[in-house]
């Protein structure tokens, strides 16, 4: 049903729900609160601790007009609870200036009490009207751009009046499992009686959205044809014969995955496999071993990296590792004659073994004989593009590759239509990175330290998190890099960014593998595989606002050396949960405990880039046992494609979730 279709719907309105991905009268009965303001709990602004999350009923007495500090816009707001003076302050919402008015006011936001003087941080508001009786919880949903709680609240109920709702998962199920009824979750999720009734509604939402899912990945597990369409020629003894060109033996978990491989592709079963490993296990030895298989049977094999800099330095490798094989190397840097050569190269089949980018999906690349694809940290990928490179050529075995160990629960979402082998070991004699929290107190002290450490031939990373954030507090990455120059002027910093283009940013990491530089200043595009021996600290800036594993991938960074290596965290706002989720990490250095840790802690969401996350896993909130949910879930699907029940249905509901999240990327 079109939006415009609901009364209070006009066509701008309709605009600004697009901007929340909300195109239907059923995205948006779909589109979830993210909290609750029990209104019962207001509070006095004397009783407010500092990082409290508040709701405060007060007076609004005046506004200042729009303000710069730098590049950030804010606006203050004056407030008044029986004669105490408080204010509000909100970054980067110009467009609020109209809408605040003298006048009663709900209050909802994050509380800075810093020497007595309380400020609310990008409060949420309410215009407490004496004529609307406002009922005990009151949903709180995320919101970008101009649109109001108030004017979405409007519109989900009158949307809740007119959709009717219906459950993907068959009745038949729902009845043996007693289930509760969705339409009546998704009603008290949007105006629930009770703290209870928010959970239990939770959780029945989860349950069908992650059925959808599971179901969504198994129906495009199902098109594929499995066969194997290239025999192997290759032998066991070749195999052995091959691994003595790395000078190291392998690890028991990089043998298994040898094998395994070995055993898919000389299977009558086309391979289709994740392998999964913790940073450091030596997953690109097991991929190097794949090729090996595929080039030493005739066949063509392509390794794809998710960066320009990976690429260049797999290729590297790849022309080490097989000298008696033509490398090519297709990266958007070269020319267009460059390219061409290459491309035509790689079609008559004289380069065996192809390395690149994503450019390497394009169209016009076509392979004369392409039968095995490996694809490096892969969650950079798009889940749709991972579906265009297994149609590169007929039946090409994949085999992709992350980095970020996945909790099996997500996993069965996420890679249900890949086989899963995970390598659990690493090479011995690594010594394990030391992490610690530094106090804003002893930053100066972890200055001068670094000062003394660079000055003896050690590197450095320091790492801030996204430049775009709405909160307009994070220290961006360009004024990082400045300040630390004014700081250290003996130190010779590099700065890296996700906006420059590929080729700067291949040049600037070459220039710091070589000791031009003695720190780089980046954001996280430094996350991702690189391999940089000598350095041994790594400075994270915003700790908290890293996920668990993300903060692991970091670390990662470091300790690849002999040398010691530490890594420090900053942390920008002191929160409980955040010092107990950084001190997990100081204690924890396995990274499928962290992931475990990370989605218990934060939910799914954390694994899912943020371009459409909202759409996502983390549009349900509120969930006591999201694991629970996604067996659950898993078990419903399994059963309803096993007895073929609700067959249609489920395709329908299926395929409209695929759609919404084609693009997500996992982190
Ligand atoms: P990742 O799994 O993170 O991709 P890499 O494949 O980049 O890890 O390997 C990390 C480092 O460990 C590389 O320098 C590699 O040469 C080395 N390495 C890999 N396997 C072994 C092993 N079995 N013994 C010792 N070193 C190894
Ligand atoms: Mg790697």
């Amino acid at each position: 049903m079109k939006l415009t279709s609901l009364r209070s719907v006009t066509e701008k309105r309709e605009k600004e729900l697009n901007k929340l991905n909300i195109f239907d009268v059923e995205s948006l009965v779909r589109y979830y609160p993210r909290a609750y303001l029990d209104l019962t709990s207001r509070v006095s602004v004397r009783d407010v601790f500092h990082n409290d999350t508040a709701l405060v009923a007060c007076r609004l007495t005046a506004v200042e007009p729009v303000r710069y500090t730098g590049r950030v816009k804010y606006i203050r707001a004056f407030l008044e609870q029986n004669g105490d003076v408080f204010t509000a302050i909100w970054f980067n919402m110009p467009y609020l200036a109209t809408r605040l008015k003298e006048g009663e006011y709900l209050f909802y936001g994050r509380v800075q009490n810093k020497y007595g003087q309380v400020t609310l941080v990008n409060p949420t508001f309410e215009p407490l009207d004496k004529n609307r009786r406002l009922k005990g919880l009151i949903p709180v949903y995320p919101l970008r751009g101009t649109l109001t709680q108030r004017a979405l609240r409007d519109c989900i109920s009158q949307a809740l009046k007119v959709e009717k709702i219906t459950s993907a998962i068959p009745e038949e199920l729902q009845k043996k499992y007693r289930l509760s009824s969705l339409s009546e979750a998704i009603f008290q999720i949007h105006a629930p009686d009770s703290q209870k009734s928010v959970e239990k509604s939770a959780e029945r939402i989860a349950i069908e959205e992650y059925f959808t899912l599971i179901s969504a990945f198994r129906l495009i597990k199902g098109d594929k044809n499995e066969a194997r369409l290239r025999k192997y020629s290759v032998t066991r003894e070749d195999v052995r014969t091959f691994l003595t060109r790395f000078p190291f033996p392998l690890t028991k978990g990089q043998s298994d995955a040898v094998e395994a491989i070995y055993q898919n592709v000389t299977s009558p079963v086309r391979m289709n496999r994740l392998l999964q490993g913790d940073v450091g296990s030596g997953k690109t030895a097991v991929a190097l071993t794949g090729i090996f298989m595929a080039v030493k049977s005739g066949y063509q094999a392509v390794y794809l990296s998710p960066t320009e800099v990976l690429a260049a330095q797999n290729a590297a490798l790849l022309q080490k590792t097989f000298p008696e094989y033509k490398v090519g190397y297709l990266s958007g840097a070269l020319s267009a004659k460059e390219k061409r050569e290459v491309k035509q190269a790689v079609a008559r089949g004289e380069i065996d073994v192809l390395c690149g980018t994503h450019a390497v999906l394009q169209g016009d690349v076509l392979f004369s004989n392409l039968a095995f694809c490996v694809c490096d940290e892969q969650h950079r990928f798009g889940v749709a593009q991972r579906n265009i490179l297994s149609e590169k050529g007929d039946g090409v075995d994949v085999l992709v590759m992350s980095a970020t160990p996945i909790p099996r629960t997500l996993s069965l979402i996420f890679y249900g239509d890949l086989d899963v082998t995970t390598i659990p070991d690493k090479p011995k004699m690594r010594q394990e990175v030391s992490t610690s929290v530094i106090p804003q107190y002893k930053y100066d002290d972890m200055l001068e330290y670094i000062r003394k450490e660079t000055g003896a031939g050690k590197q450095a990373y320091f790492v801030c998190s996204k430049i775009d954030d709405d909160e307009g507090q994070v220290t961006s990455v360009t004024e990082l890099y400045e300040e630390l120059q004014s700081r250290l002027p003996t130190v010779r910093f590099a700065l890296l960014h996700g906006r420059m283009k590929e080729k700067e940013k291949a040049e600037i990491m070459s220039s710091f593998k070589k000791k031009e530089y003695d720190c780089l200043v980046a954001t996280t595009v430094i996350e991702v595989g690189i391999d940089v021996p000598d350095a041994t600290i790594m400075v994270i800036y915003n700790a908290e606002r890293f996920g668990l594993s993300q903060l692991h991938q970091l670390r990662g960074r470091v300790g690849r050396g002999s040398e010691k290596s530490y890594c420090f965290l900053l942390v920008g706002t002191e929160t409980e949960s955040a010092m107990e989720r950084l001190s997990v990490l100081k204690h924890t250095t396995d990274g499928f405990r962290l992931a475990e840790k990370d989605l218990e802690l934060r939910g799914g969401g954390d694994f899912l880039g943020t371009r459409q996350s909202g759409r996502f896993l983390t549009e349900i909130k509120n969930l006591k046992y999201p694991t629970e949910c996604i067996f659950t879930a898993k078990k419903l699907s399994d059963e309803a494609f096993e007895r073929g029940l609700g067959r249609e249905e489920i395709r329908i509901a299926a395929m409209k979730k695929y759609e919404s999240l084609k693009d997500v990327v996992l982190n």
